[in-house]
């Protein structure tokens, strides 16, 4: 799509710090990060929320996890423990509508992380 801020990041139209791609997906710093390492995986395929999904994706989104453990090998977090979240809609917070994983991690996370009304 051309006019997603991801997409444009997965093309190297802009300007991120990358850490990450192959075929299917990308991987770039949170750019407001927070926790020590916050990065966020794309696939490069464009779809604005995990609501717009159907079974053609599946490789996909699959394929996020599966670099999502490989970035948190690589930032060392294998071993200590980190977390994927993937927001979805206003009240979780989804600001970028392309969908990405966010991967927490480098310090205790707490549980749950959001406060109880
Ligand atoms: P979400 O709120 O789940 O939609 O997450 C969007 C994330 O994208 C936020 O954590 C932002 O800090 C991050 N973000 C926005 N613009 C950029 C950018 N240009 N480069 C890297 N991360 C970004």
């Amino acid at each position: 799509m051309t006019d997603c801020l991801f997409c444009k990041i997965a093309n190297h139209e802009i300007d991120a710090k990358i850490v990450y791609e192959d075929e299917r997906a990308v991987a770039f710093r949170d750019i407001n990060p927070k926790a020590p390492t916050h990065v966020l995986l794309i696939p490069r395929t464009h779809v604005a929320t995990l609501n717009d999904l159907s079974e053609e994706h599946e490789a996909d989104v699959g394929h996020l996890f599966v670099a999502a453990a490989k970035v948190a090998q690589a930032e060392g977090l294998s071993e200590r423990g980190y977390r994927t979240v993937i927001n979805c809609g206003a009240e979780a917070g989804q600001s970028v509508f392309h969908v990405h994983l966010h991967l927490l991690g480098g310090q205790p996370l707490g549980w749950p992380p959001f406060p109880r009304h």
